[in-house]
């Protein structure tokens, strides 16, 4: 049986951004024709930043950019140190013996030798748990630091340490301008994106929405209120029941906690656990990776909850937005950025405010729907994976002339 395969281009996007930006992409990105470039991060899916590099490793691809992505191999011990830093980085305490850090290293310069990287025009490094492999290299081009984690007040001691690692690279990027660290490299700000023609995200019937609804036997009688999200303490789980119980006094609505566990993510299970108590007839809770229950429950319901207590950017919330849902996000980090309070989405801080934002978008179906509104215009002149294609082109080109790589790298 023949299929047809194919890759989404820029072109598919001008729908959405234009003939003009299309043809700026374009050009730009034929100035660097066959450069040669890899991702590495350290899960294959289940968060952000997975999400990201699978739609825009093949984006870059099919503009001319020869991009690869690679996973870095790990058991859950080594993870669990990761985690713990990944904690810390958020904010959280930390008290790593002396036989954990070199753990970290070590498995760290064995994937090293296994990952060939001496090749690349551009290596580009995300997050904390593959930062020291700049260390086992000879660098042929530049290598980026991409860090995705909320740095509001990253703990100091293991700042410190990673900072051994980071200030070897030739360029740092955080999400935010006030993530900016001190830092003797240059610092860039890049927000990430999403891809409206994934599984996640692309048009659903809604005959197709019922169908992965009642697969899940979720009920479709009242209201559905939804968190999805790693099962991850930073995501305040416990918080979002709490608010759906203050809030189904006043509009009666059905929560549903959707979440996944990440290969890099060992403490997600524990959370997991801990939420399933909670669970009654109105309370589901569920671990699954469905891409499509996903996209169908952005849809559907009437209020999608984000109540995180820290977020580097938060693409759960870019995605309900570009599906036009009514989003009720925790004010900090990235989802900030996202919604403009009262505009397209409610920002909250506490418990009870997130309740009462539930209970007002419940009985308000106009003001959901001109919220929904504004959300999607927000994603759509803001976050869309093009834009995140084009912040990489503009960083490749502006080292293409410091580096003179043209010249140098021979291996294109
Ligand atoms: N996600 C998913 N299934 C789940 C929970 C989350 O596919 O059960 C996806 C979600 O749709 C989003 C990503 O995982 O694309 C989470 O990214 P986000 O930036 O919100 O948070 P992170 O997990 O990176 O902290």
């Amino acid at each position: 049986m023949s299929m047809e395969l194919k890759l989404n281009t820029v072109e598919d996007y001008e729908q959405y951004i234009g003939a003009e930006a299309v043809d700026r992409i374009m050009d730009k990105a034929r100035k660097l024709k066959d450069l040669h470039v890899a991702h590495i991060n350290s899960t294959y899916y289940g968060g952000g930043v997975a999400e990201l590099l699978s739609p825009l490793t093949l984006l870059m691809n099919s503009a001319g950019i020869r991009t690869g992505w690679r996973v870095i191999e790990g058991a859950p011990d080594f993870f669990s140190i990761t985690k713990k830093m990944h904690n810390a980085l958020q904010g959280g305490s930390i008290n790593l013996t002396e036989r954990k850090y070199r753990i970290y290293e070590q498995i760290i310069f064995e994937n090293a030798v296994r990952n060939h990287l001496d090749n690349h025009n551009f290596v580009i490094i995300h997050d904390p748990q593959p930062l020291p492999m700049v260390e086992h290299y000879k660098k042929r081009g530049p290598w980026v630091w991409r860090c995705h984690v909320d740095l509001t007040e990253p703990n100091r001691a293991l700042w410190n340490y990673l900072l051994l690692f980071i200030e070897q690279y030739d360029t740092a990027i955080f999400t935010l301008k006030e993530y900016r660290q001190n830092l003797s490299i240059p610092q860039l700000f890049f927000k990430p994106a999403i891809d409206p023609f994934s599984i996640k995200n692309r048009e659903m019937s809604e005959s197709d929405i019922q169908e992965r609804l009642d697969y899940y036997r979720i009920p479709t009688d009242l209201p559905i209120i939804t968190q999805i999200s790693r099962f991850d303490k930073w995501k305040d789980p416990m918080g979002v029941i709490e608010a759906f119980r203050i809030a189904r006094k006043d509009a009666e609505c059905t929560l549903v906690l959707l979440g996944n566990i990440a290969t890099d993510d060992p403490e997600g299970e524990q959370v997991y656990n801990s939420i399933l108590n909670e669970q009654e007839d109105r309370i589901i809770v569920i671990s699954r990776q469905d891409t499509s229950l996903v996209n169908a429950l952005q849809r559907r319901a009437a209020v999608v909850v984000q109540k995180s207590l820290r977020e580097g950017f938060g693409l759960t919330v870019t995605e309900a937005m570009w599906k036009g849902a009514a989003v009720v996000g925790g004010n900090v980090g990235g989802i900030r950025y996202q919604i403009g309070d009262g505009i397209d989405g409610f920002l909250v801080s506490s418990i009870r405010e997130c309740a009462e934002r539930i209970v007002q978008l419940i009985r308000d179906e106009p003001l959901r729907r001109r919220i929904g509104e504004h959300a999607r215009t927000k994603v759509k002149n803001n976050f869309l994976l093009t834009r995140s294609l084009e912040d990489y082109i503009d960083l490749f080109s502006s080292f293409e002339t410091i580096y003179c790589l043209r010249g140098t790298a021979g291996d294109r």
